[in-house]
């Protein structure tokens, strides 16, 4: 089904793997990659080996710089952080704890001007906020939805309804945005259109599959294809 740009009259975004980068998202990256490993053994748990790479090279008290330096390992560790920015699977930066997806202020800066915008996770308020105000971005936003906010989370409606509420906009004028199923099933079920986003957990066939209405790579396309409205 092809999205009606025409319809559009506010946006939900959901916050990770759709605004927020996070380590998850890189081992799970990374595990599907490097899956082959576990042919040469049934031992090999190969999200954990994923998990422990990505906590090495961008990890926490800089164990990139410090332990491998001492053990002689920074060379190998350099490498696989340059391997792993090269095939696209660590591209974001950090920010106190806190990773965006590339192009997100720019996104959300041009589309606020259009539109108004709200946010819902299926996360706690704490860490949905956290995130909005280390970047700034609670200006953009009419209203946060937490896991907290609605009598019930995604991928049940109540969410969607209550941003588009918040808004002053029937669903049916809303566009939900997010990585994974429960975005695009939470939005189809409360009336919205709804855009996949691949910069998260989500694949491209599982979110068609749930009804989104179009795919793209990242939020950061959003901007060119709502152009005309
Ligand atoms: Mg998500």
């Amino acid at each position: 089904m092809a999205l009606d740009i025409n319809r559009i009259k506010a946006l939900c975004f959901d916050v990770d793997g759709t605004l927020r980068d996070t380590d998850d998202a890189y081992a799970a990256k990374l595990s599907k990659m490097i899956s082959p490993i576990s042919w040469f053994s049934s031992n090999i748990n190969v999200s954990q080996i994923s998990r422990k790479i990505i906590m090495k090279v961008e990890g926490p008290a800089n164990f990139a710089y410090s332990i491998p330096d001492r053990l002689g390992l920074d060379d190998e560790l350099a490498d696989i952080s340059n391997w792993l920015h090269k095939v696209g699977i660590l591209k974001t930066k950090r920010n106190h704890n806190y990773l965006i997806i590339p192009g997100v202020e720019e996104t959300l800066k041009t589309l606020h001007l259009k539109f108004p915008m709200t946010v819902i996770s299926a996360r706690g308020k704490r860490g949905t906020e956290g995130f909005i105000n280390t970047y700034n971005f609670s200006d953009f936003f009419i209203a946060m939805v937490s896991a907290q906010t609605a009598h019930r989370t995604k991928p049940h409606p109540a969410p969607v309804i209550w941003a588009a509420n918040k808004m002053g906009v029937p669903p049916e004028n809303c566009l939900m945005i997010g990585d994974t199923t429960v975005d695009i099933v939470a939005g189809k079920r409360a009336g919205a259109q709804t855009v996949g986003v691949l910069s998260g957990f989500g694949e491209k066939e599982e979110l068609l599959e749930k009804g989104a209405d179009l795919i793209i790579n990242s939020v950061a396309d959003l901007p060119s294809i709502l152009k005309s409205n």
